[in-house]
């Protein structure tokens, strides 16, 4: 049974720049050969709940202000129409045609270069509760015995006013907030999960929290927390990767 992730995307700039999370995308992606992916994105915010039915999903470049090469990037991974209609089934969502944005595409590039693993997009109905999310998740966990790998993309640290230099260490309020959901995760206490905006430095790392939601799917999609990958870019983009198997 492949396990559920939340994967910390980051800046646009994760599918050119060859960071350690970069380098750890690509290793991933050889370590896993799912059916499909199911995906919730950060960059696709919603009232309701929607999935994507695009049998094409173009890519789409919501982002500004990067090199050209990055606006020439395409990933062509084809969607699953008839996943997407027993989603829409499953959860009640709202079926629309859309491409994948970069929190879907840009991780799923390095993990996936050849672009051959179908990939449906679900949104991220950001009024919904934190209960609700982890519940969306379970609703999405028994697809994890077909073969169906589920994403979360989002940041677990995402103060994009505070960016700093790429390479600049982490501060203290991003690391206090990073560990503290670290270990939470770890120790598997759920409750205090679904009350993260009271964590130390909560709303200094989410001033907005969509970045963050996508990791509550993500664990009730699965179990047990591990941590597979921590790295720090801009000093407030902890770049963690963590897997519920
Ligand atoms: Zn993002």
């Amino acid at each position: 049974m492949l396990p559920s992730l939340f994967i910390s995307h980051g800046s646009p700039m994760l599918a050119l720049n060859k960071t350690p999370a970069h380098a750890f995308l690509r290793e991933l992606g050889k370590r896993l050969s799912p059916k499909a992916v199911i995906v919730v994105s950060a960059h696709w915010e919603s009232l309701s709940l929607k999935v994507s039915t695009s049998a094409k999903p173009e890519t789409i470049h919501d982002f500004g202000g990067f090199p050209q090469a990055l606006f020439e990037c395409q990933y062509p991974a084809p969607g699953e129409p008839e996943l997407a209609e027993r989603l829409a089934e499953l959860l009640d969502a709202e079926r629309v045609e859309r491409g994948f944005d970069h929190g879907a595409w840009v991780p799923l590039s390095l993990m996936f270069p050849d672009a051959k693993v179908p990939v449906v997009s679900l949104s991220l109905p950001v009024r919904w509760s934190n209960q609700e999310l982890v519940a969306l998740g379970e609703r999405l966990s028994a697809l994890r015995g077909e073969g169906m790998l589920i994403i979360g993309s989002g940041s677990l640290t995402h103060n994009l006013h505070e960016l700093m230099p790429q390479d600049s260490p982490m501060p203290a309020w991003v690391d206090t907030f990073a560990n503290w959901v670290s270990e939470r995760l770890i120790a598997n206490e759920r409750e205090a999960l679904l009350n993260w905006e009271h964590a130390p430095n909560a709303r200094e790392n989410h001033p907005t929290p969509e970045h963050f939601l996508p990791l509550l799917v993500a664990m009730g999609a699965g179990g047990e927390a591990s941590q597979l990958h921590h790295s720090v870019e801009h000093g407030v983009l902890a770049m963690d990767v963590y897997q519920f198997a």
